[in-house]
Parts: structure tokens; C-alpha cells; sequence
């Protein structure tokens, strides 16, 4: 093996903390390459704005963001790479991330694959998917202009997108399954302030209806009256949590129950060289300015990595 071809650190993963992560990578002379199977920006190309990133007192726009710290990365001379991650050889100094169009040798890697919306499970859901169903507001809204629609959901992203969505829609229905949402207060009061949305709390959806149109109705359950009931909505947006991509992460890379990649404070994780940041994580808060902050830990910890094991 040619060692020129062996890169100091493989990034994968090109949302807020794996653009971080080369952005350090790259200051810090490292040779590093970042992989991306789509845009730049991750789960930031699926929000409108973002109102709790500091230096923006105003707010900044959630698609200009990516690509301000894109830009910001590759001045410094991330190299790129648009493939998809099949998998990955994590062993011994020398370690192969495997791509849908060949492979990179490196001597870290840095987990920053983030994570993809849980699907509800409801009877329905999958024919209707593209059809009325949605996981993206910012992707779909603009479809349900003047229409009645549902949110599923009571975390930050349901309610923050249920805002969103009284942009587009004559009404929105809050759907939850407890009688209080898990959403951050002050997210929680500009919804409470919202003339177009209702909540529909302590309800399941027990069925997604569709018609030769798509969506036309969902079959609710209110659980403290344990009655069942027809809700006419022309499009309904899930967003009951969020799931890890790590299909290609190998089993000796440990993971919780749910998937999430463990680390300790270094961000490495149970493999010498690998190291994880983001949503793709275990950890307390799941934000873009946290997902930077592991980004930058994680890269300077390869780059030590890289310091004690091969100079
Ligand atoms: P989340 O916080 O895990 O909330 C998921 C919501 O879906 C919860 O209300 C949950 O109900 C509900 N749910 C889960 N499974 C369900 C099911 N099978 N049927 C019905 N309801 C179900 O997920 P998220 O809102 O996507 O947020 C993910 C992370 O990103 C969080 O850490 C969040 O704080 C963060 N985030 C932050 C911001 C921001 O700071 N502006 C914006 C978006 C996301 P229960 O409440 O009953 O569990």
C-alpha cells in the first residue's frame, strides 16, 4: 500500500458536525477526506430557520447555514467525496471505509452519519408516504396550501414544524400521544400563540386513510375516553423522533439500544481511532451547536490520535 494514499482522518458525513470536523481536520494540515451522499447541511436542509444558534440574534436561515460552514471548511481544504458508506474495516492502524464507488485507507474515522425520522408505524403510513405522508416540512408544505393538515408528534421538531407549516395550511392539528408536550417551553408558547393550530393530546393515530387523491382522513384514538373518531386532514407530517444512520458502523463499535453510537468526552469511541459526533451519538442534547462542538472535539482528537501513533 501506497502510504500517500493512506488519509489522516475519513469524515462521514457532511451535516453540521462533520463539516465541523473537517473544517478542524483541514486547519490542522490533516489530510482529510469527507464523505457525503447527498448535500452539504444534513438534517439543517430539512428546517426553514434556526432561531437558537449563536451570533445570529435574528435568527439565520437553516439552508444558508450549511452552507456557510461548508464554504468555511472547504476554504480550508477539505477534499470531498459524493458516495454513499457501505461499510467499514475499523481494526488495526491502517482502517477502510468502504464507499459505493471504492474505498478510502485511513488511520481515523470520524462517525458524523447523523440520523433519518422515525417512522410512525401507523396502518396506512407506508402506501401514503409521497402521497400525503411526510417527514420534511420545509419539503412539502408549499403542497398543502389552504388545507387542513396533522403533525404527529410533541418533541421540538413536531411543534417547531407545525409552526412552519401554518405558513402554507388553513389549519394544523397537533397530534400526541400524552396530555403534555415534550417540546421546549418557549417552542411550546409561540405554538400556544398560533391561531391555526389545535392540540389533539393524549390521541394515537390508529390508522392513516388515503384515497385515489392521497390523504383524506386519519382514525384517532383518545386514550382517557378509549373512543375512536375521524379526522378529515389532507396531509399528515411525522416527526415522532429520530433513528441513527448507522447501517454501515460495525458491531465492534458499541451502541445503545436504540442504536446511537457511545463515546466518552474525547468523542472516541469503543474502537482505537474511531471517533463519533452529532446526532449519530449517544447524548443529552441533540442541537446544531452541539453537533459542531463534538465535531471539533472529535477532529482534534483524531489529530492527536494521529500525532501519538504514526509520528
Ligand atoms: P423527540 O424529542 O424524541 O420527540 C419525539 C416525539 O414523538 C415525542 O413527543 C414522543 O412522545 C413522540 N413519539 C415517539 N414515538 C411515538 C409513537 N410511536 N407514536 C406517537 N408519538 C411518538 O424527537 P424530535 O422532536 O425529532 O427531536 C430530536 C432531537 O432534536 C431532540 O433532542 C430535540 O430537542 C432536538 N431538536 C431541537 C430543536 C431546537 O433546538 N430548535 C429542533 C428540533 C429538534 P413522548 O413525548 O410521549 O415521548
Amino acid at each position: 500500500m501506497n502510504m500517500i494514499d493512506v488519509h489522516d482522518i475519513v469524515i462521514i458525513g457532511g451535516g453540521p458536525a462533520g463539516l465541523t470536523a473537517g473544517l478542524y481536520a483541514a486547519r490542522a494540515r490533516m489530510s482529510a477526506v469527507l464523505v457525503e451522499r447527498m448535500g452539504f447541511g444534513g438534517q439543517l436542509l430539512t428546517y426553514e430557520k434556526v432561531d437558537n444558534y449563536p451570533g445570529f440574534p435574528e435568527g439565520v436561515s437553516a439552508f444558508g447555514l450549511g452552507e456557510l460552514i461548508s464554504a468555511q471548511a472547504l476554504k480550508f481544504g477539505l477534499k470531498t467525496r459524493s458516495a454513499e458508506v457501505t461499510g467499514m474495516q475499523t481494526q488495526g492502524p491502517i482502517k477502510t471505509v468502504r464507499l459505493s464507488d471504492g474505498e478510502l485507507q485511513c488511520r481515523t474515522i470520524v462517525i458524523a452519519s447523523g440520523a433519518s425520522p422515525n417512522k410512525l408505524g401507523a396502518k396506512g403510513e407506508a402506501e401514503n408516504t409521497g402521497r400525503g405522508i411526510s417527514y420534511c416540512a420545509v419539503c412539502d408544505a408549499p403542497f398543502f396550501r389552504e388545507q387542513d393538515v396533522a403533525v404527529v408528534g410533541g418533541g421540538d421538531t413536531a411543534i417547531e414544524e407545525a409552526i412552519y407549516l401554518t405558513k402554507f395550511a388553513r389549519k394544523v392539528y397537533v397530534i400526541h400521544r400524552r396530555d403534555r408536550l415534550r417540546a421546549t417551553r418557549v417552542i411550546q408558547e409561540k405554538a400556544a400563540a398560533n391561531p391555526k393550530i389545535s392540540f389533539v393530546l393524549s390521541t394515537v393515530v390508529r390508522e392513516i386513510q388515503g384515497g385515489p387523491q392521497g390523504v383524506e382522513g386519519l382514525l384517532l384514538q383518545d386514550l382517557q375516553k378509549e373512543t375512536g373518531y375521524q379526522l378529515s386532514v389532507n396531509g399528515a407530517f411525522i416527526f415522532v423522533g429520530i433513528r441513527p444512520n448507522t447501517e454501515s458502523v460495525p458491531g465492534e463499535i458499541k451502541r445503545d439500544s436504540q442504536g446511537f453510537v457511545y463515546t466518552d468526552q474525547e468523542m472516541a469511541t469503543s474502537v482505537d481511532g474511531v471517533f463519533a459526533a452529532g446526532d449519530v451519538r449517544v447524548k443529552e442534547l441533540r442541537q446544531i451547536v452541539t453537533a459542531v462542538g463534538d465535531g471539533a472535539t472529535a477532529a482534534f482528537n483524531a489529530g492527536r490520535y494521529v500525532e501519538t501513533h504514526f509520528h
